[in-house]
């Protein structure tokens, strides 16, 4: 940014005061421009033994297939952006559950968290939005492993198709680490221990 969201001021980059971080500052009105993390919701939509994926209409990764996913918005949860998102992109309705919550990927060197939610197709019915080429209903056998998008979309589907013989979905978190030569490696940091229930 070069000019204040406030006063039109001219922006400069300093450290303010009490803080230890280069900001995007104003000097005129004193505005400190604060640059966090973004949030990326999506879901793992399934219907029977099948997953729903979306083939991307957009770059990054145009015509690889993905989960529905997307940038949080404003005054929604990120439940909410996810069940949007999977509505948007692959014009499904899901139905959700009180144990959705999947997987967590905090990726620092883009600066983006990815939350991903299991989510139960009411119906077979979908069709491709604007951000998408095509919608599809896989089963495991026929995931275009080869054409998959990003690591985040991989590692949740491998999990998800590894926990569905148990029948118990606990939460993982993740860190992605971008290497300087365009390597990507996932680490898994926590898992949810497997929930009571009988
Ligand atoms: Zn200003």
């Amino acid at each position: 940014m070069k000019f204040c969201h406030h006063c039109a001021s001219p922006i400069v980059l300093r450290i303010p005061d009490g803080d230890d971080k280069v900001r995007h500052c104003c000097n005129h009105c004193d505005s400190v421009f604060y640059e966090n993390p973004k949030n990326v919701v999506g879901t793992l939509p399934f219907y029977e033994d099948k997953i729903l994926l979306c083939k991307r209409a957009i770059q990054p990764r145009l015509g690889k297939w993905t989960l529905p996913a997307g940038f949080m918005e404003n005054g929604e949860t990120s439940l909410e952006g996810a069940v949007r998102e999977t509505a948007e992109e692959a014009g499904a309705t899901v139905r959700i559950h009180d144990d959705c919550l999947y997987t967590l990927f905090n990726l620092p060197s883009i600066n983006q968290v990815y939350l991903f939610f299991r989510a139960e197709l009411a119906t077979p019915e979908f069709e491709a939005g604007a951000e998408s080429l095509e919608v599809g209903l896989f089963s495991e056998s026929q995931i275009p492993w080869s054409e998959i998008a990003f690591p985040v979309v991989r590692t949740t589907i491998e999990y998800f198709l590894e926990d569905r013989p148990r029948g118990s979905f606990p939460v993982r978190m993740f860190d992605v680490q971008h290497g300087a030569d365009r390597s990507i490696s996932t680490h898994l940091i926590s898992q949810s221990l497997p929930s009571a229930r009988d």
